[in-house]
């Protein structure tokens, strides 16, 4: 290689902001609707979005429920958890994320 790294291209950008969100990732979403733990969830992109510093999307394998765990602030997750009722027709509950610290 030999070669001097360059930093801040597009794409390691990119990588950079997946990882932040990465790292905030909650170790499992609880499902809403059996209360179940799912720690399978997918980032959703919140790039454009204000306020909010993480977004996640657990799919239950016992009952099919979506279960979203938003990270932001107050006000742009309540407003992000209506664009999902909005987007998907029917009622998004806020996910419960349990704290990093809990046992
Ligand atoms: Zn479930």
């Amino acid at each position: 290689m030999g070669q001097a790294k360059i930093r801040g291209t597009p794409e390691q950008r990119k990588q950079a902001a997946i990882e932040r969100q990465l790292s905030l990732r909650p170790k499992h979403i609880v499902c809403n609707n059996c209360q179940a733990e799912l720690s399978e969830m997918a980032p959703i992109d919140v790039a454009g979005m204000h306020g909010i510093d993480a977004a996640f999307v657990a799919s239950c394998p016992h009952c099919g429920h979506d279960t979203y765990a938003i990270k932001g602030e107050r006000e742009a997750v309540a407003n992000m958890h209506m664009a999902i009722e909005d987007a998907t027709g029917s009622e998004a509950q806020a996910g419960v994320v349990p704290s990093a610290n809990k046992v």
